[in-house]
């Protein structure tokens, strides 16, 4: 690792017009620029800020991510009736806030770490960093259907951990053949009267362990070749689907009441192709057990990283490491 002093104030710093770039601060070296304000980035922003760093965050334009389109969050320690997922976020932000940490609510067009500091670009302006911690987050992948929009939170979900409990002795469907379909469809039994797998094909790509243990479930019934129209529900509600068997073209009708879609998860990394090193899945690579990435003073926290644990208590864990890990990095620099 290297020990070179990261400069406080830059002495001069050329601004490249073809970039489109107008406007630089010239004299903010930020310590560190938190990117993404899901719960990873704002519990690294009150870390950071706690420790004295003044921390810059990006939060983007969809501020607060995920969990910004949850409803009822009961898993998240400390709140004994539960909290909403904005409620938790603006709470998390006001904590953030009240120790000193400043919010931009736009998106980051690009991140140059070949030089020192690092330069992050945000439509006209420029903003120079010492360390950056993303948070950018993972999206879950959604079928397209109006009906899954209209019924967010209504009935349809992406994360049975979350939602599962809310739906006791119900019919419930999940959508997907991978790893992620059969994990939720198993868990779904514990809370739901049936659970309907819908997949569209005639085999799983799930693990050959993952989905015998689906196959075996007496509550599982598995619906191959299958497509989902709609998501049918009243003005509350979901209250079945409409699907298509897309072999033989039929219709038909399920009577349920939650709808999991569980097709896949994108990392938000396409600011880092090319700049950090990605697992196959698109997943930034940390050093085991920290938030390191192969960039010496880029940290990377929650989902953006983690494809296993997705949940907000563990994304606000690794904010926290990543703020600890930032922290001592630059005080490893001498700054
Ligand atoms: P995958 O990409 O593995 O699977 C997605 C599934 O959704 C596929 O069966 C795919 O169908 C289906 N699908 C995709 N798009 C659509 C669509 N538009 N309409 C209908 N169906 C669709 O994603 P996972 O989230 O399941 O897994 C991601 C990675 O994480 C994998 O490497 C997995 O092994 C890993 N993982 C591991 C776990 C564990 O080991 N405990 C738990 C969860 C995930 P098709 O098969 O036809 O392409």
């Amino acid at each position: 690792m290297s020990c070179t002093r990261l400069p406080d104030k830059l002495i001069s710093f050329e601004v490249n017009m073809s970039d489109g770039v107008s406007s630089v601060n010239e004299n903010a070296v930020e310590n560190v620029v938190i990117v993404g304000s899901g719960p990873a980035g704002l519990t690294a922003a009150v870390y950071t800020a706690r420790a004295n760093l003044r921390p810059l965050m990006i939060e983007g334009e969809e501020a607060g991510g995920q969990l910004m389109i949850t409803t009822d969050v009961e898993n998240y320690p400390g709140f004994d009736h539960g909290v909403t997922g904005p409620d938790l976020i603006s709470v998390m932000r006001k904590q953030a806030e009240r120790f000193g940490t400043r919010f931009i609510t736009r998106n980051v067009d690009r991140i140059d770490t070949t030089v020192r500091p690092f330069k992050i670009y945000v439509g006209k302006e420029v903003h120079l960093a010492k360390s950056v911690i993303v948070t950018t987050g993972a999206s879950a992948k959604w079928l397209g259907l109006p009906s899954e929009k209209k019924y967010m939170s209504r009935g349809v979900s992406a994360c049975a951990t979350c939602d599962g409990a809310f739906f006791k002795n119900v019919p419930v469907a999940v959508i997907g053949g991978g790893d992620t379909a059969m994990e939720e469809a198993n868990f779904l039994t514990r809370f739901a009267s049936k659970v309907y797998v819908i997949h569209r094909r005639d085999h799983f790509r799930a693990s050959k362990i993952m989905a015998d243990r689906t196959l075996k479930n007496p509550k599982i019934e598995v619906v191959w070749d299958t497509g989902v129209e709609e998501i049918l529900g009243n003005d509350k509600q979901v209250t079945g689907a409409r699907l298509k068997n897309l072999k033989t073209g039929a219709t038909s009708e399920l009577a349920l009441e939650g709808f999991f879609v569980a097709i896949g998860h994108k990392p938000n990394t396409d600011l880092f192709k090319g700049v950090l090193t990605l697992d196959e899945n698109g997943y930034i690579k940390t050093k085991p057990g920290s938030t390191y990435t192969n960039v010496e003073g880029l940290f990377a926290a929650g989902d953006v990283q983690d494809h296993v644990y997705r949940q907000a208590v563990t994304a606000a864990g690794t904010g926290c490491m990543a703020a600890i890990d930032c922290e001592r990095w630059l005080e490893s620099q001498g700054s």
